[in-house]
């Protein structure tokens, strides 16, 4: 088996972007992608594409996506997304729990991450249906989420996949590592088994960015705990912790929140695992327009407490703890026009009904009464003095409710009316390896273990409880330059000595 300067194991957006920044240092690359070739690129492959960065104007947006006719430039306000922002929006939804060296790479690389992306030949696009609300004519972005790489995460991933090929990375598909060669010296390269054939493959540096262990489930309730093996699995089914595995059997450290895990509401009947002809359209994320009921056809979180993309990772977990593991979200004719598309696609679990009596007798194993007579309560403790505004926090909640809605509230009385059934999705999750701002991996003593770098869903320390949406491609292709740039390095100080 060839010998190489640097091995990237795994195969989406840290990987790849990892592979690339390696071979722009000039040295040789193999990534390794244990899946089949019609179902690489892991996670990334199954995203939205969202990146969260920070930009100080509108210029930025202009020279990312060059190609915005004069019409949507009139009509967008792209608003700012400050370094100081993404700060406070990382650091309040992990209540203050992230890695401070670690998000200070993430934020103050963020930009400069897609520009290299778009250099390379990645395009993006602004995310109009998701993350704009239409006010008034004019789309406005206010949350951090504004662009998207074309094509969503498949487009992301074969346009990465197409770039690596092109500079020379040589890709080796269903090549699962399974241990990392190791001595005093440090790591010289993995064993692994490709095309069901083991074999070492040996180099001076290895970048570990094979993602996270949300797709074992014996682990996910050995960690995250009872039940959790009942969660639906969002994407790929080939992220099952190995990276983190190899890495602590030679005396990594683990770090971060191993006990949690991004997870939010998906469809009942979405199959186990991601789908990559459906992606993301099993997530059903415009619950903060209307309110979730359980089987005991009560409320049982704030519907409404920030804007969906900070909040929909940690209601995935609420869900789960619900009787049967299911919800309905429920919503009446006045948000319809607000759902996103995602609500709109065939493989949907549905009731719709001209009135709440109706409607109620169609929500499988919810409690009709008790349903009821949560609707009119809830009705009765809308503020309806305060106008409703989707583009900002509107203050439009409810009054007197042991669970308020704090935000968008509107009263559920206007038919038709729509219900969508969700269990927990789980995304990835956030325990992992420990990194250095060098993206080395730190053993037990926090010394480098030489060699050994990681990136991406597989390194812990950054994401406590929740999770600002769109960070974990921008994650990935951060971390997984700096993990690629320093094993290039590394190996061409191995070649000089
Ligand atoms: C449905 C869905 C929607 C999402 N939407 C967004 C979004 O819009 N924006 C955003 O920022 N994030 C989103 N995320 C989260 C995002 O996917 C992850 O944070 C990110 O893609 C992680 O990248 P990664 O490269 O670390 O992992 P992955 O992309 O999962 O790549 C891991 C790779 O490792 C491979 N692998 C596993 N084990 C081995 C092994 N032993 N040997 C070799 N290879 C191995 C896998 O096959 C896979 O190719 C979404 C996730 C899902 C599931």
């Amino acid at each position: 088996m060839r010998r190489y300067d640097v091995i990237v194991v795994g195969g989406g957006n840290a990987a790849l972007c990892a592979a690339l920044s390696a071979r722009e240092l000039g040295v040789s690359v193999a990534l390794l992608e244990r899946a089949p070739e019609d179902e690489r690129g892991g996670n990334s492959s199954f995203t939205g594409g969202s990146m969260r960065f920070a930009y100080a104007s509108a210029e930025v947006i202009h020279e990312l996506v060059p190609d915005l006719s004069r019409d949507e430039m009139a009509n967008t306000d792209f608003g700012t997304y400050t370094e100081e922002r993404f700060f406070d929006d990382l650091y309040r939804i992990t209540q203050c729990r992230t890695d401070p060296d670690l998000a200070e790479v993430l934020i103050k690389n963020s930009q400069d991450a897609i520009r290299w992306m778009r250099r390379r030949g990645v395009r993006f696009v602004p995310l109009y249906g998701r993350h704009a609300p239409n006010v008034n004519g004019r789309f406005k972005f206010s949350n951090g989420s504004t662009l998207g790489a074309a094509g969503a995460g498949l487009g992301l991933v074969n346009a990465l996949y197409d770039i690596a090929g092109r500079a020379g990375v040589d890709v080796y598909y269903k090549a699962a590592a399974r241990t990392l060669l190791y001595d005093d010296e440090g790591v010289h390269g993995v064993r692994v088994r490709i095309n069901g054939k083991t074999t070492e493959m040996e180099s001076s540096g290895v970048v570990l960015a094979c993602g996270g262990f949300q797709a074992n489930a014996e682990w996910r309730a050995r960690y995250l705990g009872a039940g959790w093996e009942l969660a639906k699995v969002r994407g790929t089914r080939f992220n099952t912790g190995d990276g983190i595995r190899m890495a602590l059997e030679i005396g990594a450290q683990p770090y971060g929140n191993w006990s949690s895990a991004h997870a939010v509401g998906w469809d009942l009947n979405a199959p186990p695992y991601g789908d990559r002809h459906v992606g993301d359209g099993f997530g059903k994320h415009s619950y903060n327009y209307g309110i979730i009921v359980n089987a005991d056809g009560r409320r049982f979180l704030d519907e409404g407490a920030d804007f969906r993309n900070f909040t929909y990772a940690k209601y995935g977990k609420v869900i789960l703890a619900q009787p049967g593991q299911f919800a309905w979200q429920v919503f009446d004719s006045k948000v319809l026009s607000l759902l996103r598309d995602t609500y709109r696609i065939r493989q949907v679990t549905k009731a719709r009904a001209d009135t709440l009596e109706e409607l109620a007798g169609r929500l499988e194993g919810v409690d009709t009464r008790r349903f009821l007579e949560t609707v009119s309560e809830f009705n009765a403790a809308v503020r309806t003095d305060v106008p409703f505004n989707p583009s900002i926090k509107d203050g439009r909640g409810t009054v007197g409710l042991e669970i308020p809605k704090s935000n968008w509230a509107q009263t559920i009385a206007d038919g038709p009316f729509e219900a969508y059934a969700v269990t927990c999705g789980i995304t990835f999750t956030f325990g992992g390896l420990r990194v250095n701002p060098g993206a080395e991996v730190l053993d037990m003593d926090e010394s480098p273990v030489p060699g050994l770098f990681a990136a991406g869903e597989l390194v812990g320390g950054i994401f406590y409880f929740n999770y600002p949406g769109g960070t974990g491609l921008t994650n990935g292709t951060v971390f997984g330059r700096i993990a690629g740039q320093g094993a290039a390095r590394f190996a061409a100080r191995c070649a000089r000595s």
